[in-house]
């Protein structure tokens, strides 16, 4: 078995380039305090493809990924290049369980230009701030109001390059406070 104690698993989904990953897990791994390590999950996602949408519905790659995480892993965040939903959404940037083991991020819609004609910001820049999102939503932090807060709900790509890659104050407290209860119920 893989040794992931303490972890967060970074696992690319198809073709990623090992970079993007790298970066990724630094910055995931910066935020929420835990090393990260590129672990590959699932070999692909057919089963979450929905014909008509011509879309892969996330909900169901997340239950997957909890159920190959490895059990030691803290957390795991996936990054997948296919074009992503939810039943109630058109499209989504990724999706994580609230207060979960997993999420994941696409770069799909990621690669989008700025529709306010401001300077495209990098695609690993963009993935690091959704994946950082996504983790937080696994340690229970909700949407946030501020817009410059990394738990702000983007609908646009204008929006992700407007955050921030850090959490507001309150979010911080409220990530603080769910870490010192996982650290708690954590066994020795
Ligand atoms: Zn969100
Ligand atoms: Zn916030």
């Amino acid at each position: 078995m893989i040794e992931a104690t303490g972890h967060i698993v970074v696992s690319p989904i198809g073709e990623i380039d090992p970079a993007l990953c790298d970066f990724v897990g630094e910055e995931t791994g910066r935020s929420f305090g835990f090393p990260a390590r590129v672990l590959p999950l699932l070999e692909d996602v057919a089963f979450a493809y929905d014909s008509e949408r011509r879309q892969y519905h996330s909900t169901k790659i997340l239950e997957k990924l909890a159920e190959t995480a490895p059990p030691q892993s803290v957390k795991v965040i996936a990054i997948a290049t296919v074009d992503l939903f939810i039943p109630i959404l058109t499209y989504v940037y990724g999706e994580a369980q609230l207060g979960g083991k997993a999420g994941i991020i696409s770069t799909y819609r990621l690669r989008e230009n700025p529709h306010s004609g401001a300077v495209r910001a990098s695609l690993k820049d963009r993935a690091a701030k959704e994946a950082i999102h996504e983790l937080g939503h696994t340690f229970k932090l909700k949407h946030c109001p501020e817009h410059t807060c990394i738990m702000h709900y983007c609908r646009s790509i204008d929006d992700v390059d407007r955050k921030t890659a850090g959490f507001c104050r309150h979010c911080r407290i409220m990530m603080e406070d769910e870490m010192k209860r996982l650290s708690r119920s954590a066994p020795r």
